[in-house]
């Protein structure tokens, strides 16, 4: 068996990818081969490191022969012998993975100095402050990345020198203050290692390759790749490279620059360069570095250079860069490119020049814009320029900042919610509090995760909610809360960031959204590039207006049950359910009937010439009544006893109420009815209509509710409508087909189906297990935010190929929350349904993720560049 391959010089036009280099190698071997100024260096591939860890840290066999060869021919390029007294090769060792995790892994400089070869490197550069400077450097990078020595220990040394010499900053001291550094750092090795610190050039190269190949597990490492949901057995490549200097002296320097502004995307270089500094001296903060115009006036030729590389960078990668760079001596070096971070608004803009520019393809520029990320730009955010002092943190349940009053209760929200600014702050909500969630400007519950009600209803609305907030307490009744020592009531101000999570105490500037000429051309080219259409989960007028607005082409869920919240109703729906008797039920019904039918016609209008798919009740009668304690006699009493459920979830509800009591569902596709035939009369447009029936799990229910469905719109008039159902039970699921023979259409409702597939409760699996899952990699993610494509999933391509089996023209789409999520856009692009239904705000992100699923299929992918 032949060895595999592990070390590559960047000049090797092998071509290995990504995966084996890392980010920073390919970056660094692209560069050199492209020209760029870099110094010459090679890369230990991913591969090495992945034996290295499997092994439980033995270095691969033969990985030592080939890095001495490599090093060999690095020595021949330099013209310089590693480990050589007096005049010294030095190298850098640094970490870089295949996906970026910016500074999260080690990387040391100036590898090679020791006693000797720091006099050498005085004599041969005539600057034996530089040399002291940089051997200081080493000892502590090496002994806080070799030997886990806390970075403080050296930086207090260095602080009480500074002190002593009265120097305000490092480049005061002297060549003489340094070597005493020196001797500090050295002793202070000795100390934390028991050892003096390493002499021999070799073994220092040795020991730092094995400890960054260690920084992979490192905990922040770790950390970071859960948060981000990186891989954890990927391991990253090594670069060994040659020493530049920008600690020369003030020919020299060392920055990091953007091709474009990574804030707007304004076209221009955007950076900052430190002179007489190495490294991380400019994002450290040692001291303020300057603009790059600065540089412009004392460094012309680098500039000039850093200029002209920058542009060919730019063009090569056809992205935005982001680089660091070292000017030694009046030459320009680069270390790194890598596409660079941006805002969301610099993501577009910078798409769309480039596009103008030649730059890039409309297709590249619709693949290469975050889904995830446009959500920054449709709701408020806060002024990133306030200056704001956080005092509780939650989870970042639903997007978009907010300012207002505290209140404590949905109806106190209701009513001050009416002419001032107000926040609802509750231990959790419940559908009770629908009404106070509307008035409100945004929510702030103590309980709860991210799907918990709050979150949903909120994300639902586009209306910020940080939830489950572990440093605040409410005392409702008093009208009091707690807030991580901060005791407020209903005259204090908050601000709440649902985008991040944060809590601030008082009002805070806010920006508004930012639907600018950018965003609109660009999903204007990924319509014309998607074939799943986005429709909107949608219950208001208000919001299907909105969705409209941003692009819906139809409303896929339209939940009745909120119009049965409303509080001029609620009373009515109570009375139905209390109901002794049909008769009384149905006369409850009557009055119920012009309501609902006023709500449709609202939503007809709004979504005119557009399907809208209407719901009928879904969640079991007793969400309606009161809490037991509340009941306001003992007949309430009885009846919110005789409806209590064990576990309502998997209860009396949906299409099972519809069976149960059929005048329910009667009144509602009346309703739906005549609301339909009143907006054609106005408008002269027939509605599209779908009435779906929620929870069917069996051919026969359906069946029934079909019939009831025909019967009672006949009764109405000439109408033309469709009947359908959700697909929420894994029973319809594999008996699709039993339940196609009945069915116009489908729609996967996924956050049923999730749980009923996998046997979630989700308020449950959230508050308990679901964290503990993920926390230990039980489950990758969260199946309630992405869909579990391989469980669910499956079920969904079974229902999918059964029910077409019956009926080739069934019309199919999803309606749960996965409707606007990315990953499950994409799935359901190639489960080949006709549409996915997210939230209206979330409608802009599914219309940009359903093109790049149609790209990814035809095999254009993002453009990414560097690590
Ligand atoms: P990170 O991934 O945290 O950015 P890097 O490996 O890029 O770490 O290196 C840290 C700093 O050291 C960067 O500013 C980089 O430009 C600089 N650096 C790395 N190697 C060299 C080198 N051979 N010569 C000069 N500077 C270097
Ligand atoms: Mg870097
Ligand atoms: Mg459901």
């Amino acid at each position: 068996m032949t060895r595999p391959r592990y070390v590559y010089d960047f000049d090797d036009p092998s071509g290995e990818g990504r995966e084996l280099l890392g980010g920073k190698g390919i970056g660094l071997a692209e560069m050199t081969q492209l020209g760029v100024p870099v110094p010459a260096g090679f890369t230990i591939t991913t591969d090495a490191c992945r034996a290295y860890m499997a092994s439980g840290g033995e270095l691969p066999e033969g990985l030592e022969e080939e890095i001495d060869g490599h090093l060999a021919a690095l020595e021949e390029k330099a013209g310089k012998r590693f480990g050589d007294p007096r005049d010294p090769l030095l190298v850098s060792v640094r970490s870089g993975a295949a996906v970026s995790m910016p500074g999260m892994m080690d990387t040391i400089l100036n590898l090679g100095l020791n006693d000797e070869a720091v006099r050498g490197l005085a004599d041969r550069t005539g600057n034996a402050r530089f040399a002291n400077d940089s051997y200081r450097r080493l000892i502590q990078m090496y002994g806080g990345v070799v030997d886990g020595i806390d970075g403080e220990r050296f930086e207090d040394e260095l602080s009480k020198l500074k002190e002593k010499r009265g120097a305000a900053q490092d480049i005061d001291l002297s060549a003489e203050d340094l070597a005493d550094l020196v001797e500090t750092f050295k002793r202070l090795y000795e100390d934390e290692t028991g050892g003096p610190f390493p002499q021999d050039a070799r073994d220092q190269l040795a020991r730092a390759v094995r400890a960054v190949f260690e920084s992979w597990d490192n905990p922040r490492a770790q950390v970071y790749r859960r948060a981000h949901h990186i891989a954890d057995d990927l391991g990253t490549a090594v670069n060994v490279v040659q020493m530049v200097f920008g600690n020369k002296g003030e020919r020299s320097g060392t920055g990091v620059a953007f091709t474009r502004d990574p804030s707007t995307g304004e076209p221009g270089l955007y950076g900052e360069f430190l002179p007489d500094a190495q490294g991380e001296d400019v994002v450290s903060g040692v001291r303020t570095p300057q603009p790059l115009a600065e540089m412009q006036k004392t460094l012309p030729d680098a500039f000039e250079q850093l200029v002209e590389t920058m542009a060919r960078i730019e063009e090569h990668y056809r992205d935005m860069q982001d680089i660091e760079f070292t000017v030694e001596d009046d030459r320009l070096y680069l270390l790194q490119t890598r596409s660079a971070k941006r805002t969301a608004a610099a993501a577009l803009k910078s798409a769309a020049d480039m596009v103008d520019e030649g730059l890039i393809s409309r297709e590249d520029a619709v693949a290469r814009i975050d889904p995830d990320q446009l959500d920054q730009l449709l709701h408020p955010m806060i002024d990133p320029a306030a200056d704001v002092e956080v005092v509780a943190r939650g989870l970042n349940a639903s997007p978009g900042a907010a300012s207002g009053t505290i209140v404590f209760d949905a109806d106190t929200a209701a009513e001050r919610g009416q002419t001032e600014d107000v926040i609802l702050v509750r231990w959790e909500t419940t559908p009770d509090d629908i009404h106070g969630m509307i008035a409100a400007k945004g929510i702030l519950t103590a309980h709860g995760g991210m799907t918990s009600h709050a979150a949903v209803v909120a994300r639902g609305m586009g209306k910020p909610c940080v939830a489950g907030c572990e440093a605040l307490s409410v005392d409702a009744q008093a009208k009091r809360a707690s807030l991580n020592g901060h005791e407020l009531g209903e005259e204090d101000v908050i601000t709440i960031d649902g985008g991040t999570g944060r809590v601030i105490l008082g009002p805070v500037d806010l920006v508004p959204p930012q639907i600018n000429e950018d965003f609109e051309m660009i999903l204007g080219w990924a319509d014309a590039l998607r074939r799943l259409r986005v429709r909107a989960n949608a219950d208001t007028p208000e919001d299907a207006a909105k969705a409209r607005e941003f692009g819906a082409q139809g409303i896929g869920l339209c939940r009745t049950e909120h119009m049965f919240m409303a509080e001029d109703r609620l009373p009515v729906v109570r009375e139905m359910i209390m109901a002794s008797g049909e008769d009384e039920r149905r006369a409850a019904l009557e009055k119920l009937l012009p309501h609902q039918q006023a709500d449709f016609e609202g939503i007809f209008e709004a979504m005119a010439g557009l399907p809208v798919t209407i719901r009928l009740l879904d969640p079991p009668l007793h969400e309606f009544l009161p809490p037991l304690e509340e009941a306001k006699d003992e007949r309430m009493r009885e009846r919110i006893r005789a409806l209590r459920e064990a576990n309502p979830m998997l209860g009396t509800r949906g299409c099972r109420l519809g069976l149960m009591w059929p005048e329910i569902y009667e009144m509602q596709v009346r309703a739906i009815c005549r609301a339909a035939i009143a907006v054609e009369q106005r408008t002269g447009d027939a509605p599209l209509v779908e009435i779906m029936h929620p929870l069917v799990g069996f051919g026969e229910e359906l069946k029934r509710l079909r019939a009831m469905t025909v019967a009672t719109a006949a009764e109405e008039g000439e109408l033309e409508y469709l009947v359908g159902t959700m697909i929420e039970l894994p029973r319809a699921c594999v008996r699709a087909d039993e339940i196609a023979e009945h069915a116009d259409f489908f729609s996967f409702g996924t956050n049923d189906l999730t749980q009923t597939a996998l046997g979630f409760s989700r308020d449950d699996a959230e508050g308990k297990f679901l964290t503990r899952y993920l926390e230990d990699g039980i489950l990758a993610r969260n199946p309630f935010e992405t869909l579990d494509q391989s469980g669910v999933g499956d079920l969904m391509r079974t229902a999918v190929e059964r029910g077409r089996s019956v009926k080739d023209d069934l019309k199919m789409g999803i309606c749960g929350e996965h409707g606007g999520e990315p990953a499950s856009v994409a799935f359901c692009h190639g489960l080949g349904l006709e549409y996915v239904s997210c939230s209206p705000y979330r409608v802009p992100l599914a219309r940009l993720a359903a093109a790049q699923a149609a790209l990814r299929e035809a095999g254009v992918e993002a453009v990414v560049a560097g690590g």
